[in-house]
Parts: C-alpha cells; sequence; structure tokens
C-alpha cells in the first residue's frame, strides 16, 4: 500500500514528489510517457515570473511570488541552471504607460519586490536592440529563467534518491474507492494507495472525473515558438514583454539558460489535446510582432520551433484542493502560466493538505537535498578535463559538434536515475542535437551509444514518445 500516488510527471507531481520525500511516506510518481517531464514542461517560455501581472487574492498571485523566492536554493540544491536576469514590460505609447502603472500597483499589492518603471534611456541603456519608440518600461528584478525540462528530471532524480518510486508507461485508466484507500488502474497494474494526487496537466479533467462528480474542464490553448541560434542569444540581456492585452502576454522575447533566444508564444485555444503541430500562421504572427519590438532580428537564424499547450480553466486560477466528494483525492489542476514559477510553492501547499489528511507525518532523517551534478565537459577546466579523459577516455570522443558533447556525457546521463532510454530523453539531459544543425551530424552517433548502453537494438531507439520510431530495418 503506497500513502501517496501522483499521477503525472511534469514540474507539478516531481515538486511534489521531491518535497514529500521529505517524509516518512511511501510515493508513487505514475506516469503516462517514457519519460518525465514530456507534457507542457517541456515546451514553454522558461520564465520564473516576478508575479506583477497576475490577479491580486488569486491563489496564482500567492503562488507566483513565492514559487519566485524558492528558485535559488532548489537549483542550487540540485545544480540546475537558473539566472534572474530581470524582465521588462514595455510601453510604445501613453496608454500603454498607464498600464505599467497598474502593473506596478498589483505588482505591490502581490508582495512583489524590486520593480521600477523606467525611462526610454534607461530601457535603451538595458537593451539597446530594442525598436526606438519605446518610451519606457517596468523593470522587475526578481524574474528569471531557468531549464524547466532539466528542473524536472532532477527533481525526479532526487526524489527517487530519497525513495520515491516511479512507474513510467503507465497511463492511468481508472481510479476506485476501496473503503479508506483508492486502487488506481495503471497500464496493466492496480496499485493500493491512500491518497490520490491528480498532476496530470491538460488530462486532469479526465483524472478528475474517475473519482469525483464534481467536474472541471481543461481548455488546451497552444503556444508557438520560435528557437534561434546562439549567434542570436545576445539581442536581448532580460526578458521583454510587451504590454499584456486580452490576447495574454503577448509575444515574449528572451535568452534561454543555454544562450539561445527564444520568441513565442502565440496563444489560440485548441479543440484537441494532441495539437502539438506549429503552423504556418502561428510562426508568421511571432515574426510580424517580433519586428514591432526588436531591430535587426535575423529570423534566418531559427534553428527549431515547437508548441506547447496551456492547461487553462473557465476559473482562471488554480484548482488545489481535495475534492469535496472525495476525501484523499486531491486536485493540482488548471495549472497554466505561471505554473512552472509557483511549483516549488505548490509542492509545499500540497504538502500541508496531505498533513491535513494523514495527520502527523515524521521527518525523513536521510533525505538529502542534492545529487551528484551533471558533468558539462565543455566547462571543465584544461586540468579536469585532462583528468576525466584519464579515467575514460569516452570522455575525450565529441559526439555533439554544436554543443561539444562528449560520448561520457551521454553514457552518465543515460545511466543516471530516471535515466535517458530515447534520442530527446538524452537531448534535454546532455544536449546533444540541441545546437545548429538539430541532430543532423550526432543523431546516428546517439542511436548507437543509447543501443549498446541499454542492450537494446537500434531500431527500438524512439526518438521521444512510445511509438516515434526512427529506424525500420535494414536495407542490405
Ligand atoms: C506556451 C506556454 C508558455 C508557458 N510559459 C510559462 C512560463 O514562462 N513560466 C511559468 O511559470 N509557466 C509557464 N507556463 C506554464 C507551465 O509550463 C505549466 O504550468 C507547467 O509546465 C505545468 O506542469 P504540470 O506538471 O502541471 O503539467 P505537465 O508538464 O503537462 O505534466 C503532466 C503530466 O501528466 C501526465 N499524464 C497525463 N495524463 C496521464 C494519465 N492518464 N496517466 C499518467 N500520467 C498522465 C503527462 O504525460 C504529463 O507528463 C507556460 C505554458 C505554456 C503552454
Amino acid at each position: 500500500m503506497f500513502d501517496v500516488a501522483v499521477i503525472g510527471a511534469g514540474i507539478t507531481g516531481t515538486f511534489i514528489a521531491r518535497e514529500l520525500s521529505k517524509y516518512q511516506l511511501r510515493v508513487l510518481m505514475i506516469e503516462k510517457d517514457n519519460d518525465i517531464a514530456n507534457g507542457t514542461t517541456k515546451a514553454n517560455s522558461a520564465i520564473v515570473h516576478a508575479g506583477y501581472d497576475v490577479l491580486q487574492g488569486t491563489l496564482k498571485a500567492q503562488l507566483n511570488v513565492k514559487g519566485n523566492k524558492m528558485y535559488e536554493e532548489v537549483c542550487r540544491e540540485l545544480q540546475v541552471p537558473f539566472k534572474r536576469i530581470g524582465s521588462l514590460v514595455i510601453a510604445f505609447n501613453n496608454n500603454e504607460i498607464k498600464l505599467l502603472e497598474e502593473l506596478y500597483k498589483r505588482g505591490l499589492s502581490n508582495g512583489v519586490p524590486d520593480m521600477e518603471i523606467l525611462s526610454r534611456e534607461r530601457v535603451l541603456a538595458l537593451e539597446p536592440n530594442l525598436n526606438d519608440d519605446v518610451i519606457g518600461a517596468l523593470y522587475a528584478k526578481t524574474a528569471g529563467i531557468v531549464g524547466p525540462w532539466e528542473l524536472a528530471i532532477a527533481l525526479a532524480e532526487n526524489a527517487l534518491e530519497n525513495g520515491v518510486e516511479l512507474f513510467l508507461n503507465s497511463t492511468v485508466t481508472g481510479i476506485k474507492k476501496i473503503k479508506d484507500f483508492y486502487c488506481v488502474k495503471a497500464g496493466n497494474q492496480d496499485i493500493n494507495t491512500k491518497l490520490v494526487i491528480n498532476c496530470a496537466g491538460i488530462y486532469a479533467d479526465k483524472i478528475n472525473d474517475m473519482v469525483s462528480d464534481i467536474h472541471f474542464k481543461m481548455l488546451p490553448f497552444k503556444g508557438e515558438y520560435n528557437l534561434f541560434d546562439k549567434n542570436a542569444g545576445d539581442m536581448v540581456n532580460t526578458i521583454i514583454f510587451r504590454c499584456p492585452s486580452d490576447a495574454g502576454k503577448g509575444v515574449v522575447i528572451l535568452p534561454t539558460v543555454h544562450g539561445n533566444l527564444l520568441i513565442g508564444p502565440t496563444s489560440e485555444l485548441v479543440d484537441s489535446k494532441d495539437a502539438l503541430q506549429t503552423t504556418s500562421e502561428g510562426l508568421k504572427f511571432i515574426q510580424q510582432h517580433t519586428k514591432l519590438t526588436l531591430k535587426g532580428i535575423n529570423f534566418g537564424n531559427v534553428i527549431t520551433s515547437f508548441t506547447g499547450l496551456r492547461a487553462k480553466t473557465m476559473l482562471h486560477d488554480f484548482i488545489i484542493e481535495e475534492a469535496e466528494d472525495a476525501l484523499g483525492f486531491i486536485n493540482v489542476a488548471g495549472i497554466d502560466s505561471p505554473g512552472l514559477t509557483a511549483a516549488p510553492a505548490i509542492a509545499e501547499y500540497v504538502l500541508n493538505l496531505i498533513k491535513h489528511r494523514l495527520g502527523n507525518i515524521q521527518k525523513n532523517e536521510k533525505f538529502s537535498s542534492s545529487r551528484r551534478p551533471n558533468i558539462n565537459f565543455m566547462e571543465l577546466s584544461v586540468e579536469e578535463k585532462r583528468k576525466i579523459i584519464q579515467k575514460d577516455p569516452k570522455f575525450g570522443r565529441i559526439i555533439c559538434r554544436c554543443e561539444g558533447i562528449t560520448e561520457g556525457e551521454i553514457i552518465d546521463v543515460i545511466h543516471r536515475k530516471p535515466g535517458a532510454k530515447t534520442l530527446d530523453g538524452v537531448k534535454r539531459r546532455a544536449r546533444p542535437g540541441s545546437g545548429r544543425c538539430q541532430g543532423g551530424f550526432c543523431t546516428p552517433r546517439v542511436m548507437e551509444i543509447i543501443a549498446r548502453e541499454l542492450g537494446i537494438d537500434i531500431t527500438e531507439v524512439v526518438k521521444d514518445g512510445l511509438d516515434s520510431y526512427i529506424l525500420t530495418g535494414e536495407t542490405k
């Protein structure tokens, strides 16, 4: 019998699982996909928002501002890239200046520190590539950028090392209440658990409906992006927002933690939870809007495009509560933006709900907050490189020429917990295939390494999802 089953291994599920691993609880994470962070967590703007635009009095506002403050510590403990680079909301006319003043006031009432409204000169001094028509901006120094899937993978690794269990490839298809516990059908297993935490992202409504008669609906809102080569990464120094409108926060321009430039997202309600294709209209929209904001941007430097799906509800707030008609079943639903930012605070909030249900839970005295850092060969000194190659010559073989990733780094991420088993799983952990050629050169090499290390045939290596086979068989 598990104490807690967490459904969904995105950023919310992994933060909660790691938080629970600080206590003497038997915890299981259940994920339908073959890896951590394969849902919305792998496709978003990666911003740790300051918290001035969320409506006062909402759970979103409370958990955004609290979560933002928690980022330094957790990213330091788990050695995940996080940079507090600040954000600007830029204004091009007097009406927009009034909006900035409203956002500033809202920020103050939400408890956001370190904000100021900047003059045109100060904005252009910070961001010389902005359009000259800019007349002012709201500067929020506490906004930051993070590696979202790196963080979720690191949280999962740390949770597993502290005793949490994980079932991948296990779609939850039914949940039954039996006396004072639940039986969760996941893949071909029946799992008994005292509590269930629903962190299933855009499918959270489906999971809720398996247990509760109080329904809500997840509305998938599509957001498309362009990712630029690192040679465009210094076009901006901070996160640049346009003034928000009814259509949302608008197209955002920002550097990534790895030094690329990211521009997007669009915002469109779609009727399918699988609508992950990019569209020529969406990408054209991004281009047109970027040109209104930035001078001299060259779309020839785009190296890839992708789409994420926001899990919105009609309530416009997070739903984090025990279902009224299903004690022990806790929804963590409607986690759209700023869900990534709020996730550490969501985990603490959920812990309190669990304490309320389970009573006094004992601390796990063996809990360790850190993990062995990922090896980043290119960031080592010459002496460190020499030593690591001497110890293992596989660190002397470069597999991804664009990013300078070695065979040793790839082997390391395949054998960590939860190890990479797919091409994109390796890419998200060690970055081969993330550079300008997007895996054009290294894909066959990485596939060979995965097959060899996992002891499988190379035709069994998938790109990402369960059936995304790359090779069909030998031609000769
Ligand atoms: C375009 C866009 C931009 C965004 N930008 C930002 C931003 O800059 N900053 C910010 O703070 N937030 C941002 N967000 C929001 C943020 O990305 C999300 O709040 C966050 O990723 C949600 O994480 P999650 O773990 O709740 O959901 P997910 O990452 O979707 O995880 C849910 C998991 O549940 C699994 N699952 C679903 N059904 C089942 C089942 N039946 N059985 C087992 N497993 C199941 C899925 O496979 C998935 O892995 C953005 C979102 C989008 C779409």
